[in-house]
């Protein structure tokens, strides 16, 4: 019998009627004959509620106890699912982390899994329970409860697949799946059937985040598919697997933007070694991520180097910045928050020339100037003006005929 591991997520379960339309779509997949585990998230804004009763009690929140606290959301769901469930004379048992074999490391707030001991949840599936498990939550080495970083209820919905080789691990969520570009920009945006891991990890890098990045990198690592689809309605969602598995690989798949970008140019630096060591260690140290970087031709022995890091970034950059061009002997800088970066994103553009002209010529045909390029193997981003986003995402789209997805 095919094993399905099913993901519900905050927003799914954020009242008793939406907990009552979750246990009816389970006891539905059950009644076809397969055995389910489902993940639940913590109802609605539950876990940001218990963020703030914490804040109530002083500035010093030990991360051991936070954990602990946080870790209630998760089981006050499971619970509430698997009583509904049983109340509708559907069988089913509610694990916390720990009891469904969830290991993990002892990084309070951001632990990663290391293992899972599945043998508590087979047991449970022999009995034919629906197993309801606690997502977001794991057990350290020393016996203390973990969380796995915001949104780590999709982690834990991917590792029990893969530890339980289930056939599909289902994300049921508040979007119906992963689309060409924002639906809010372009209306004529259309859903994809499929789409490959790695495509989603630049997706989501750029902003697009319909899960947890961690989430599909684990999905990546142990081959499960997942498929990402909407709790309110019964449309078939996207599958995110590998490559190979994907019917066609197109060109392009999906046009993402980012208004979180800043600008940084520094102008006259010395071209010697060591200069770029400096200038990004600088940065890196003082926890400042940098996104692109672009160093251009060299005249009379020195360069102009421009970067982009996150908006939210700025205020620590500034004067970390201008300390690092005294040091490196630079004769000025300048920067700019008036930007943001529009990309195209697909796996089919390693082999096929011409992508990246299609897409400055889609954008000089709009008079959309560009101030930075990146690119990847699967990606090319531009650096523009904010106030040009919208049009070019539009025109991206157009230029690559994404309201025409089979
Ligand atoms: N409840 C946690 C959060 O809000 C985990 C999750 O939803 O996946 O981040
Ligand atoms: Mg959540």
């Amino acid at each position: 019998m095919g094993l399905i591991v099913a993901k519900f997520g905050g927003s799914s379960v954020a009242s008793m009627e939406r907990i009552r339309n979750v246990a009816e779509r389970v006891k539905r997949m059950k009644d076809n004959g397969k055995d389910i585990v489902v993940v639940v998230s913590a109802m609605g804004d539950t876990t940001d509620d218990l963020i703030e009763l914490a804040k109530q009690t002083g500035p010093e929140l030990s991360c051991r106890e936070m954990d602990m606290l946080l870790a209630t959301g998760e089981q006050q769901s499971a619970a509430l699912l698997a009583l509904t469930l049983n109340n509708m004379n559907c069988k089913a048992v509610s694990l916390t982390g720990w009891q469904a074999g969830v290991r993990s490391d002892a990084n309070y707030s951001k632990s990663r899994i290391t293992n899972i001991e599945p043998q508590r949840i087979r047991q449970e599936l022999e009995q034919g329970n629906v197993v309801v498990v606690a997502g977001f939550q794991g057990i350290s080495p020393e016996g203390d409860i973990t969380t796995l970083g915001r949104g780590g209820s999709d982690t834990s919905a991917v590792a029990l697949a893969a530890a339980l080789e289930a056939e599909r691990c289902m994300i049921f969520t508040d979007v119906k799946g992963v689309f060409t570009a924002d639906p809010r920009i372009v209306p004529e945006a259309s859903q994809l059937p499929f789409i490959s891991y790695d495509e989603m990890l630049e997706l989501a890098s750029l902003g697009a985040v319909v899960m947890q990045p961690r989430a599909v990198e684990y999905a990546m690592l142990y081959g499960v598919d997942v498929e990402v689809l909407s709790s309110f309605d019964d449309h078939p969602g996207t599958i995110i697997t590998e490559v190979g598995n994907m019917e066609r690989q197109r060109i392009v798949t999906g046009v993402a933007h980012d208004l979180n970008c800043t600008r940084f140019a520094i102008f006259d630096v010395p071209d010697k070694p060591g200069i770029a060591k400096t200038l990004f260690r600088g940065l890196a140290d003082a926890g400042i991520n940098v996104d692109m970087v672009i160093q251009s031709a060299m005249r009379d022995n020195r360069n102009d180097i421009a970067f982009t890091i996150e908006e939210n970034d700025l205020h620590k950059a500034v004067p970390v910045v201008e300390k690092l061009v005294k040091d490196i002997g630079a004769s000025g800088m300048f920067y700019g928050n008036n930007v943001g970066k529009v990309s195209i994103v697909g796996a089919g553009m390693q082999s096929n020339p011409g992508v990246a002209a299609d897409m400055f010529e889609a954008l000089a045909d709009a008079n959309i100037n560009i101030h930075m390029i990146s690119t990847s193997e699967i990606k090319i981003s531009c650096v523009i003006d904010e106030d040009r986003i919208q049009e070019a995402v539009q025109a991206l789209h157009k230029k690559f005929a994404l309201d025409h997805i089979e």
